[in-house]
Formats: C-alpha cells, sequence, structure tokens
C-alpha cells in the first residue's frame, strides 16, 4: 500500500520537476536544478474545495530579493510558458472567467489597484516558486517549497504548497506541539508527525489530489511561520525516524490530552481493532492534570439549548423536549454510547465516542466524562447542587427544593433554579494515541522520545524509512 502510494507521489513528482527544468530551458534561462528529492515532496492542501473565500487576495509577498519562478503548463497543447519576477516584485493572483490571472506589483505598491507588469492567464495547473533560501508569504504565512495553483470547476483558486516531507514536519511541529516544551517532547512529536504524514500520502484527500490538508483534520500546518531553532532541531535529530508496526508505518493519530488513559480505536471510531492493534487504550498513570491547563472542566447544558444543536445535526429526530440521556462507557472510561430522548418518545442514538463527541461537541472537550442531571443553585454560576448534608447526613440534592447551606459566604438559603445536565470532564480530544501534554510530562519524568512514543502506541517499532 505505502510501497504503491510512494510510487505515485514518485512519479508524480519526478514529472514536475521535468517540467521545469524543460519549462526553464525552454524559456532560456539556466537555472539550478530542483533542490528537492522527488521521493520527498509532499503535497499540503492550502486552499481546496471551493473554500476559498475571496479569489482576488492571492497577493504573494516576495520575501528576498531573489524573485520567483512561474512555470505554465497547458495539457492541450503540451506546452510550457514560464515567467520570472523580479527580486523588486509582489505577484497578485486572482481567477476570472475560468483563468487565473498573474500580475506583478512593484514591491513598494503591494496592495495598490494599480498591478504592472502583466504576466500569464492560466487556465490549466502552474507553479510557483521563491528563487534562493527565500519564502512565498500569501495571507501572511511564509511557504518554503513550491506552490502550485489550479482553478476548481468552479472558477474557485486551488492552492498546494509541494515540500519535502521533513519541510512539513518543521512547519507542523511548532504548530502542534508547544515550542518551548521539552526536547523528547518535541522529538517524539516529530516522529509522530513524520509518520503520519507518511501513512496520509494520497490518503483522505486523494480525490483533491493532495496529501494532507493544512488544519486539525489531519495537522495544523502554518508554513515556516512558527519554527524555531528547538523545534528544527527534533526533527533534524530524528531525520528519518518513523512509527512501524509489522514493518509499516503506523497511523499515529495523536491528541492533547487524556488524564488517566487513553481512548481505543474501535472504541473511538468504530475501526477494527485487529487493523491498529497499537491504537489500543493505555492507562496513562503519571498524568498530573493540574499542569495542563483546562484539562479538569464542566458544564452545565440547559436542555432546550442541547436539543437545538441536537437538531441541527439530526433533523426531525427530536420533536420535544429532551426527558432523558442515559450512557455507558466502554473500558478505557470514555463515553461511547448515548441515548437522548424526548418527551414524546423521539431519540438519538450515537454508538462511538467519536459520535458522542459530535453529539456534544459545542458543550465538551472530550468524551471522557460524567453527566447527571441536577440543579443549578444560581443562575449566574454554572455550579450545580450534588448533595447537602443534613442532621439526618448527607442527601442528594436533585430536586428543585430549597436547601439551607453552610459555604465561604456564611449560612444561607439556596434553591435549584434549574434543571440542568452537568457535565464533569477531563481530558481534550479524542483521545487516541499520544497524548501531547501527556508527552511533555513523560518527557520531564526522564522518558527518552521512543519510550514515550512506545508509552501510547502499543507494542510499535521506531525504525529509518528510506
Ligand atoms: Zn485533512
Amino acid at each position: 500500500m505505502l510501497n504503491s502510494n510512494l510510487h505515485t507521489v514518485i512519479s508524480r513528482f519526478l514529472f514536475l520537476v521535468l517540467l521545469f527544468v524543460f519549462c526553464f530551458t525552454f524559456a532560456g534561462r539556466t537555472i539550478a536544478a530542483t533542490p528537492y528529492s522527488p521521493e520527498r515532496l509532499f503535497r499540503v492542501g492550502l486552499y481546496f474545495q471551493d473554500k476559498t473565500s475571496d479569489n482576488s487576495l492571492f497577493s504573494l509577498v516576495n520575501t528576498s530579493n531573489y524573485g520567483f519562478e512561474i512555470g505554465l503548463y497547458n495539457k492541450d497543447t503540451q506546452s510550457f510558458i514560464c515567467q520570472k519576477a523580479t527580486g523588486s516584485q509582489n505577484i497578485l493572483l486572482s481567477a476570472e472567467n475560468g483563468a487565473i490571472h498573474i500580475s506583478a506589483f512593484a514591491k513598494d505598491s503591494a496592495g495598490s489597484e494599480m498591478p504592472s507588469d502583466f504576466i500569464y492567464s492560466s487556465s490549466t495547473t502552474f507553479y510557483i516558486r521563491p528563487l534562493g533560501a527565500s519564502l512565498i508569504t500569501v495571507a501572511g504565512v511564509g511557504y518554503g517549497g513550491m506552490l502550485e495553483y489550479s482553478l476548481t470547476p468552479s472558477g474557485k483558486i486551488t492552492l498546494i504548497n509541494l515540500i519535502t516531507l521533513d519541510e512539513y514536519v518543521k512547519g507542523v511541529l511548532p504548530c502542534e506541539f508547544i515550542p518551548s516544551w521539552d526536547e523528547e517532547a518535541l522529538k517524539a512529536g516529530a516522529v509522530v508527525i513524520r509518520t503520519y504524514a507518511l501513512a496520509s500520502i494520497m490518503g483522505k484527500h486523494a480525490e483533491s489530489n493532495f496529501d494532507v490538508c493544512a488544519s486539525t483534520h489531519c495537522q495544523v500546518y502554518k508554513g515556516m511561520n512558527n519554527v524555531t531553532d528547538k523545534t528544527n532541531a527534533a526533527v533534524d535529530a530524528t531525520a528519518g525516524e518513523i512509527v512501524t508496526y509489522n514493518g509499516k508505518p503506523a497511523l499515529t493519530v495523536y491528541h492533547s490530552s487524556s488524564i488517566d488513559a487513553t481512548e481505543s480505536v474501535s472504541s473511538a471510531w468504530g475501526s477494527s481493532q485487529e487493523q491498529y492493534p497499537y491504537l489500543s487504550s493505555v492507562k496513562t498513570p503519571f498524568i498530573d492534570s493540574k499542569l495542563i491547563p483546562g484539562s479538569i472542566w464542566s458544564k452545565a447544558i440547559r436542555p432546550q439549548d442541547l436539543l437545538t444543536y441536537i437538531l441541527t445535526k439530526y433533523p426531525g429526530k427530536l420533536s420535544g423536549d429532551i426527558r432523558e440521556i442515559t450512557y455507558e462507557k466502554g473500558e478505557s472510561g470514555y463515553v461511547n454510547q448515548m441515548t437522548v430522548t424526548d418527551v414524546v418518545g423521539g431519540s438519538v442514538t450515537v454508538k462511538t465516542s467519536g459520535q458522542v463527541r459530535t453529539l456534544l461537541s459545542k458543550f465538551i472537550k472530550s468524551a471522557n466524562f460524567d453527566l447527571a442531571s441536577t440543579y443549578l443553585y444560581s443562575d449566574t454560576k454554572t455550579e450545580a447542587i450534588s448533595s447537602v448534608l443534613t442532621a439526618s447526613g448527607q442527601q442528594n440534592a436533585d430536586t428543585g427544593e430549597k436547601y439551607t447551606v453552610l459555604s465561604a459566604d456564611g449560612k444561607k438559603t439556596v434553591q435549584g433554579i434549574e434543571k440542568v445536565f452537568f457535565v464533569n470532564g477531563k481530558g481534550y480530544g479524542h483521545g487516541i494515541g499520544l497524548s501531547q501534554y501527556g508527552a511533555q510530562q513523560l518527557s520531564l519524568l526522564g522518558y527518552s522520545y521512543d519510550k514515550i512514543i512506545k508509552t501510547y502506541y502499543t507494542g510499535v517499532l521506531i525504525e529509518k524509512f528510506s
């Protein structure tokens, strides 16, 4: 599977390299061959699927004095047309009438309404890359490698960043892990990011012709904007290393934090545990929640708010007020079954912790929670009455009656004012695989990066790939 994907990638980028070589030879210029090894080039979708909000705003800022190379390939005529923007120019792209129009601005007039040096229009895919060791800045984000532009059938610009795998890992690491974290945690991050990227080649975004997107859907990537010497060093120190299981790259999904245990892939997503045995639930006894901001959380959910929210996801499934929520937990402690029932018998049932997260995503940080129906005692604080101590002992306080309580403010009478669902939870994210905050804590406890990785992914190896 991986090999065939790699061959696809190799073929694709060999073609691309040939395109550039031919392109600039044809144009009568001699340029250095691409510095990239074709098998390492990686495709990151930046703007795609008509999500581009304004096609007139692709302003490319030249951060050096070297200029850009711009190559166009017309499939119909099999011809190449190449241009070069000088070091004193920025580029503006816009889409109109089924073509992308490329103009160059004098640098100091970028953003003005007077484009100069109209370069070309293309209705087919073309590529831009900076000359020299500079970046191209798009919407405030500086990208290395090359940028590939094309139009969707509806005329929107699709933008893909082509870079080496480890340049991509360097871009992702400071976005997904905190750059000031311990060296071993960052090295663990570099290895799992690299592995996830390799396992994603022509995966879930294959239809859009790239490997990963730049959001949390895959891995957060903001070009080279956030890289530091420390994060780059973690990538370099682990160069070529990936997580493997049975000799193949593992699907190294990871999450922000889990406190006492991680979640299994079967409980979270209904995936086959046999297919991903390394994504099983793991007890993590060393995690100190006090060191993870917001990792112990609670939330009062008003039934009407919940009803409105559920109806946006399951239209027509509920037609009256919510009467009851029942749920079950898996072995990991994450809620992986839930049924919400209304007063007229309608119901919504979900059967994985991932679906539970989706069902309640506006209200919870993870599916590792307990939920109770209770009363708030104040309409200004989301604090629930759980029980009261009386002369006859502790009593449940899950009704709207009045209670006299002793608090830090002295003796007072409170009354449940509103029945709500109250959630107490821990952790953030789907809970599968490596915990980012957990990696940092284990690192501070003296764990090496490979031991951190093996703590979270059962039975894996760290191996060099070539
Ligand atoms: Zn994605």
